[in-house]
């Protein structure tokens, strides 16, 4: 058995029950890094489930502050947070929940000069960012580093999820959307809406998956897209090929460039 303190082993004692987690999976957990990109609606109730569950490094990255029409769905500020910057305010709400793990706070704008460093530290990547550059540019990263990245995003009443795993033969963003879209052919955030519980089923998701990859148990959602429609309330699942020709994990791939994006807000 692992050498848990008492707190560990009250704290953690639903996932040391389970047999595909048990001991060996708990430390597993709690020597594991993740990177949260995003500190707004999915990397909230992310956030919080991973901190929850005892992952024992996280690395928290946003640069924006706590602003009145976020808490509408973006669960891990409060009123209280109001004007604080998000990574700030994070780093409270887990530390309030787990004060057993390492935070660290990247209150910065992921660019082509800083995500090699940022994301190097980490063993896996949960993209909850809002918008397609940083999607691009984190996508881009993970594939030169090799490292998993689970991918969400949420719009109106509509929520979708996938695991881009190219190292392990999986598809890239780039496989199917090869390229940027141009700024205006995407509708802002603030002008399309969002239904606030949303993006708490696919952070959550998100959350489920990284967890998953960490213990090496179940089912990747590896080249499979999973979109959630909260209206209808139904799910649908679509297979996701690796696109050989694909600039970013192709077989003929240059190393991408990792330009500097011109900055549009996306979903
Ligand atoms: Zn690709």
């Amino acid at each position: 058995m692992a050498s848990f303190n008492d707190e560990q082993l009250r704290r953690y004692s639903r996932h040391i029950i389970l047999p595909e987690v048990g001991g060996e999976g708990q430390e597993k957990l709690l020597s594991s890094k993740i990177l949260v990109v995003g500190m707004g609606g999915l990397g909230s109730p992310a956030g919080l489930y991973l901190a929850a569950a005892g992952v024992g490094t996280l690395g928290l990255v946003d640069f924006d502050e706590v602003e009145l029409s976020n808490l509408q769905r973006q669960i891990i500020h409060t009123t209280q947070d109001l004007g604080k910057q998000k990574v700030q305010s994070a780093k409270e709400a887990l530390r309030a929940i787990n004060p057993d793990i390492t935070l660290n706070e990247y209150n910065e704008k992921l660019t082509s000069k800083n995500i090699m460093e940022i994301i190097s530290d980490y063993d896996l990547i949960l993209d909850g960012s809002d918008n397609f550059p940083t999607r691009f540019v984190l996508n881009d990263a993970c594939v030169l580093a090799e490292k998993t990245n689970v991918y969400g995003a949420v719009f109106r009443f509509e929520g979708q999820m996938t695991v881009f795993a190219p190292h392990k033969k999986g598809p890239c963003l780039r496989c199917f959307i090869p390229e940027l879209p141009p700024p205006g052919s995407v509708p802002r955030c603030q002008e399309a809406g969002i239904l606030g519980v949303l993006p708490g089923v696919i952070g959550s998701l998100q959350a489920t998956e990284a967890i998953k990859i960490i213990l090496g148990i179940g089912k990747p959602l590896i080249g499979r897209f999973v979109v959630f429609d909260a209206l209808e309330m139904e799910w649908s699942e679509f297979k996701l090929a690796k696109n050989p020709k694909c600039q970013a994990c192709g077989e003929d791939a240059k190393l991408f460039d990792l330009g500097d994006y011109q900055d549009l807000c996306a979903l």
